[in-house]
């Protein structure tokens, strides 16, 4: 069987809220806010905000959707409460997603302080238990720091995330453009004290690394060395090395995988090259998960995700199992 059993319960543990929310409701929340854009046609804003193959050939082209358009949207409380509802119903409906940790910037969304951290994030909490109630399925929020980000702004996001952890906020990531570097530069032992801050607060950690030739298996090695985060965004470089593999399995490290996201970017070439990494790291030990990234940015579902890796032969049903089974076993959802 080349497909998911239809009634299989899926976890998606890495989605963006500002890739994930359906084009239609963008356009009513934009039309809502009074939100300026540059097109009057709903076809033309699909255009716009879509990573189609013919605009997106980097993780540099696939982020400047997000910060032009996406997250500008979502930069309100009634935003981004909405967008939040919105996308675990969706993910629910079109997936069975019946556990979804749901991944965002709060400083992204506030129009560089102009809006209130605090109205924004009770507002994503209103959402999501709004969608919890209405679909039963479990959900908790991810706070990304921002590689792009002085370390004073990433620091505030941490102490929010400590201020909600048992609210609704479960864990943090650092996401955004990978030539920041991952050492972040003199500052990588006040980056240890955050993720130790964070670890303490009982919060997960989660980091975007190996995702392009920027960072590379020496971003993973970094990464691991410095931050210890118990999950990795991506991490798909790692397969060129033997060093990060060991150390992968050794530190029990679980890596979110993105099959869609990493093809549109070019993190790999093809789907043959994802399934030469994903065999290396079933050789190895390496323990992975399958995700979506950013569903609507994509055109695809987390059970689109699973049934393109079936019937390319890059996974067998069992290896699927093992794939939600992990990441059953490595959520930050208590
Ligand atoms: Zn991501």
């Amino acid at each position: 069987m080349n497909r998911l059993d239809p009634a299989t319960e899926l976890i998606d543990l890495h989605i963006h809220v500002g890739g994930a929310v359906a084009p239609h409701i963008l356009w009513s929340i934009a039309h809502e806010h009074g939100f300026k854009l540059p097109v009057k046609d709903y076809w033309e804003f699909c255009d716009l905000i879509s990573a189609s193959p013919d605009k997106v050939s980097s993780l540099g082209d696939y982020l400047a959707i997000l910060h032009q358009w996406t997250e500008k949207i979502q930069s309100s409380p009634h935003a981004i409460e909405r967008s939040v509802y919105e996308i675990i119903g969706k993910e629910y409906r079109s997936s069975r997603v019946t556990a979804i940790e749901l991944r965002f910037n709060p400083m992204k969304r506030n129009l560089e302080g102009e809006r209130d951290l605090d109205h924004l994030i009770h507002a994503a909490v209103r959402g999501m238990e709004r969608a919890m109630l209405e679909y039963s399925c479990r959900a908790g929020l991810v706070f990304c720091l921002a590689r792009e980000f002085d370390y004073d702004l990433n620091e505030i996001i941490v102490r929010k995330a400590e201020k909600y952890a048992h609210r609704g906020v479960i864990g943090i990531d650092v996401a955004g453009p990978e030539q920041h570097g991952i050492e972040f530069g003199t500052d990588v032992d006040a980056y240890r004290e955050l993720f130790a801050r964070a670890r303490a607060a009982g919060l997960g950690t989660t980091v975007h690394t190996g995702e392009t030739s920027h960072t590379a298996a020496p971003g993973v090695l970094a990464v691991i060395e410095h931050l210890r985060p118990s999950r990795i965004g991506h991490g798909v470089a790692a397969a060129e090395s033997e060093e990060a593999m060991a150390k992968l399995c050794e530190s029990g490290i679980v890596l979110e995988i993105c099959p869609s996201s990493n093809l549109r970017t070019r993190a790999v070439a093809d789907l043959a090259e994802l399934g030469t990494i994903l065999r290396r790291f079933d050789e190895r030990g390496v323990r992975y998960t399958i995700n979506t990234d950013g569903p609507y940015l994509l055109d695809t579902h987390l059970r689109g995700e699973f049934d393109m890796l079936l019937a390319g032969g890059l996974l067998t049903p069992s290896g699927a199992t093992r794939c939600i089974e992990t990441a059953r076993a490595s959520t930050f959802l208590r």
